[in-house]
């Protein structure tokens, strides 16, 4: 499934690639589940907009739509408008504030966006095509059809946004919580985006074992995991950045990055820092990896 860092990575790819072009026709598949608005309504408001922005909340990519307003020839209008797009922020801003309406895209576990020729032959399981006016098509293909697409205004992830989020509000999302801080980690209301592997690692780097309970935390030890999961989830989008022509174009996540881990997978082998055996438990569904001796 991808996780936070891929999410803005494919995000970031995308952006370079669609924003000012502009959303002629869409075709939607009769497989139901991955259309979470009702069909028409995401056929509706994606036709004849443009894509003014790409960008990521928590673990949805978010597409901002303009309407159309072609009315120059396309070519001298697109070069002004693409550069404006990049002067109002891109990335760092985050999304949701805006009014306008926006094509939501929850990737699941096997969701990708495919941008190709039209005369490409279109692979099974896609349930989205949008022909866009440059003359390429942006695909949806999901085989296990946990991804959703959905039509919103405002967007806003349930959560604080993890690479945003003050230490101060950090703490007091954590401090009264009486469940394991792996588990708190994970909870969506809270931080959005943080999947297991980002979380098992934020914990490692911050020397906190994962069962120990949110409000048991030391102020300490709260701004060295706010520090962390920072630190993880940066490290692993700068890696990812020089990939993700591939993931955006290609066949499924094979060749995209992965971060070094130092826990997670690792089960039973030597500790990066100590050497002791790195041990797995389950906490709440879900299993963890740490070490014995630099988490306390
Ligand atoms: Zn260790």
């Amino acid at each position: 499934m991808p996780e936070l860092p891929e999410v803005e990575t494919i995000a970031r790819g995308l952006a370079e690639r669609v924003v000012g072009d502009v959303i002629l026709s869409v075709w939607l598949g009769s497989k139901p589940e991955p259309f979470k608005s009702p069909a028409p309504e995401l056929a509706a408001v994606l036709e004849s907009r443009r894509i003014a922005r790409v960008g990521r909340v928590g673990k949805h990519i978010v597409f901002d739509l303009e309407p159309d307003r072609r009315s120059a020839p396309r070519k001298a209008k697109k070069t002004k408008k693409t550069k404006k797009a990049k002067d109002r922020g891109g990335q760092a801003e985050t999304f949701g504030g805006v009014c306008g309406a926006q094509w939501i895209v929850h990737l699941g576990m096997t969701g990708r966006l495919t941008i190709e020729a039209p005369d490409r032959e279109v692979e099974k399981h896609t349930h989205a095509i949008l022909t866009l006016a440059s003359g390429r098509e942006l695909r949806f293909v999901d085989p296990r059809r946990f991804g959703r697409l959905s039509v919103a205004r405002g967007f806003l992830a349930p959560g604080k946004e993890p690479l945003e989020v003050e230490l101060d509000a950090f703490v007091r999302l954590f401090r009264l919580r009486k469940t394991p801080i792996k588990s708190a980690l994970l909870n969506q209301k809270l931080l959005s985006g943080v999947g297991n592997i980002y979380a098992d690692e934020s914990l490692f780097r911050s020397s906190i074992r994962p069962r120990r309970r949110a409000s048991s935390l030391s102020s300490k030890e709260l701004e060295q995991l706010w520090r962390a999961v920072r630190e993880v989830l940066e490290e692993a989008i700068a890696l990812g950045g020089s990939s993700v022509s591939d993931y955006v174009n290609a066949d499924g996540a094979e060749g995209f990055f992965q971060l070094q881990h130092r826990v997670y997978g690792r089960r039973g082998e030597p500790c990066l820092v100590c050497q002791t055996p790195i041990r797995r438990v389950v906490i709440a569904g879900r299993s963890s990896h740490y070490c014995p001796h630099c988490q306390k």
